[in-house]
């Protein structure tokens, strides 16, 4: 898996963020996050202030509904193993 070079990823719920800054969440002062998306941060600060694993239940149901096929546990294996990474999360 070497995607993390040419694909940037929101660094608290890992959602994709594309090519472009549209996804990003703003800072306080109006200017883009460049870290997280707009679902998890506004003006400054998260929207969600809860555990890894409350976010990993979050994310699970649009994952499974994003991708065919996958499973719930698929969806949660693959959040368990992809946010301990991002930097919202380290050393937690
Ligand atoms: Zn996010």
């Amino acid at each position: 898996m070497n995607n993390y070079e040419n694909q940037r990823f929101c660094q608290s719920c890992g959602m994709p963020m594309g090519n472009s800054d549209e996804l990003y969440g703003l800072e306080a002062d109006g200017s883009k996050s460049g870290d997280y998306c707009q679902y998890c941060y506004e003006k400054g600060a998260f929207t969600f202030d809860g555990t890894i694993e409350e976010m990993i239940t979050l994310c699970v149901p649009p994952m499974v509904e994003h991708n065919p096929g996958m499973t719930e546990k698929q969806a949660r294996q693959m959040m368990e193993q992809f946010l301990p990474s991002l930097k919202r999360w380290q050393g937690k």
